[in-house]
């Protein structure tokens, strides 16, 4: 899960990461009455949305007084912001945060991540702040520096000082630095991130060290022990189909292809996209979700994921492959046909069981009626439903 820039500030601010203060605005009238509470000639105004790249999107905008915040507020809200970060389509824009501007001397760059390779927490820095991190690692390796972790005994002093000398931070900005990192790595900890990023890091012109954006992204597994961390959860920024699918259990990804897919066990799901794809590449055929319902998917479970499958409207056909294992196939087959009964079912369906009492289960689809289509193999189903399709 994500939290947007004003509520990772929020946490910043609880841990002791300085940062430059901050209102948010949800109307551009609120926008132009934050400049007068924040003393300043200098603000800016940041479209809140779960994407990077904000900047060169017009999503951030340096004004010099209440007329023009308003002006930028009034530019952003409402509207939808397209990033490099985001799809064709753009993140909506409920809030802007507007803060105090700070005059930058030099913009680094500072995060907490997951090495997967080495086990252990990294914490990255790199003297090019303000720009994507992906480029600078693959232009200029040499001007990213990382420390790892020692889980038994965190983040290291010696470490942090290691990095802000790396920064070529000087005299007391020093000293500042390695307190933030400490801090950070402790939010890092406690608040069970899998990623803290501040992206730039700045020196003020003054010679103060300042977060001036910043990134959390919470690990979802320990949500439940942070009801306050799960409260900031803003459904609007995220796919409606996945949001939709949480509802409901389901372990749902929304892709961008035209064959739905409803498949119990993810390594199957995972096999049902491949073929999909390995058949329907020649007709432009492709997965438009991963769905793995479980092994204990019963009817309204199965009703629930044909709807949300249903209310893409970039879905053409729909494949249903089912092992009934724990599951016996005529109980699916009994919670398929209620399930398409329930939903108006506009588009080709195949659906393919195989497992304990197959046979009966594919009588049961036959009989009931609907246009199901039965196939007894994974190849057999795939070319199915992407033959189907084309008609
Ligand atoms: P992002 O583009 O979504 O990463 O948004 P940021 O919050 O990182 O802002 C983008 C850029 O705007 C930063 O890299 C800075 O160059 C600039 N910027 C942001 N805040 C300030 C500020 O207070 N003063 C100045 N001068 N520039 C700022
Ligand atoms: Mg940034």
């Amino acid at each position: 899960m994500n939290l947007h820039e004003y509520q990772t500030r929020g946490l910043f601010e609880k841990y002791g990461v300085s940062v430059p203060p901050g209102i948010l605005a949800t109307t551009a009238a609120e926008a132009a009455e934050a400049t007068a509470k924040l003393k300043s000639d200098l603000w800016v105004v940041k479209a809140q949305v779960h994407a990077g790249g904000r900047g060169k999107a017009g999503g951030v905008k340096l004004v010099k007084s209440a007329a023009e915040a308003q002006a930028a507020a009034a530019g952003m809200l409402g509207r939808n912001l397209v990033t490099y970060q985001t799809d064709a389509k753009g993140q909506p824009v409920n809030s802007v945060f507007v803060t105090v501007g700070v005059d930058i001397a030099r913009e680094l760059y500072l995060a907490v991540l997951l090495d997967r390779s080495a086990g252990r927490l990294v914490m990255m820095a790199s003297t090019e702040g303000g720009v994507e991190i992906e480029k600078v690692a693959h232009e200029t390796p040499e001007k990213i520096f990382r420390e790892t972790i020692d889980p038994a005994v965190g983040l290291q002093p010696y470490q942090a000082r290691n990095l802000a000398f790396a920064l070529k931070l000087e005299g007391d900005q020093v000293n500042k630095a390695v307190g933030f990192m400490l801090n950070l790595y402790k939010m890092y900890m406690d608040t069970d991130a899998s990623m803290v990023e501040i992206n730039p890091l700045v020196v003020t012109k003054a010679g103060d060290v300042q977060a001036l954006d910043g990134k959390v992204t919470l690990d979802e597994n320990a949500l439940f022990r942070h009801p306050d961390l799960a409260a900031m959860e803003d459904l609007s920024q995220q796919d409606s189909r996945e949001s939709e699918a949480r509802k409901y259990d389901l372990n749902y990804v929304g892709l961008d292809g035209n064959i739905g897919c409803m498949v119990n066990g993810a390594g199957l799901a995972m096999a049902t996209m491949d073929i999909i794809k390995h058949i329907g590449a020649a007709k432009g055929a492709a997965p438009a979700n991963f769905l793995d319902v479980g092994g204990g998917a019963d009817e309204a479970k199965v009703t629930a994921a044909l709807k949300i499958i249903l209310g893409d409207t970039q879905v053409k056909g729909i494949l249903i492959n089912i092992f009934g294992g724990i599951m016996k196939c005529d109980i699916i087959a009994n919670g398929i046909v209620a399930a398409a009964k329930a939903v108006k079912l506009h588009v080709p369906l195949v659906v393919r069981l195989e497992g304990t009492n197959v046979e009966l289960g594919n009588k049961i689809l036959a009989d009931s009626g609907l246009p199901i289509i039965t196939a007894n193999s994974l190849k057999d189903a795939a070319e199915k439903i992407v033959g189907a399709i084309g008609k």
